[in-house]
């Protein structure tokens, strides 16, 4: 097994580690998931300290999707913290990106598709128009949406 996953799982004994088939939490299990085959890759390696984040941070629940991207950015602030101490330093730049993918796919959620105002939420799944009233559903959002590499991205 990786030696960061060895790391971690002695450091802290109260969450547990599985390998799957991408980068998650889940609160119910107090379980990070992660993708082995992927990390040899760094971008991975910060994937994985995210999901740690979230991990010590207890994040379990969220009511709306600014709430969900107050989450994700404490995560990242979490396993900012992490990548110092383990020596796998994470690049702000990465963090930025993956914090504006988030804020773009908000945006565009927030769209009223009748004229095009950017709206309230008004529960999980219901945006509403305040300008001209549409109403419409969204996909329940979740934590970590998965982000896109780039080419750029360099192996360890
Ligand atoms: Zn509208
Ligand atoms: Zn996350």
């Amino acid at each position: 097994m990786n030696k960061l996953v060895i790391k971690l799982k002695k450091d802290y004994p109260d969450i547990k580690f599985s390998a799957g088939k991408r980068f998650t939490w889940s609160p119910e299990d107090k379980m990070v998931v992660f993708k082995t085959s992927a990390l040899i890759n760094k971008v991975a390696v910060w994937s994985l300290l995210h999901e740690v984040g979230h991990a010590l941070l207890g994040h379990t629940i969220y009511d709306n999707d600014f709430h969900l991207l107050k989450l994700e950015v404490e995560a990242w602030q979490k396993a900012e913290e992490l990548g110092i101490k383990y020596s796998h330093p994470i690049d702000s730049e990465h963090i930025q990106d993956c914090l504006d993918t988030y804020r773009d796919w908000l945006y565009k959620r927030s769209l009223c598709p009748a004229c095009s105002t950017s709206s309230l939420q008004v529960d999980e799944r219901t945006y509403r128009c305040f300008n001209c009233g549409t109403e419409w559903h969204v996909s329940k959002s979740r934590l970590c949406r998965p982000y896109r590499l780039k080419q750029k991205e360099a192996l360890i």
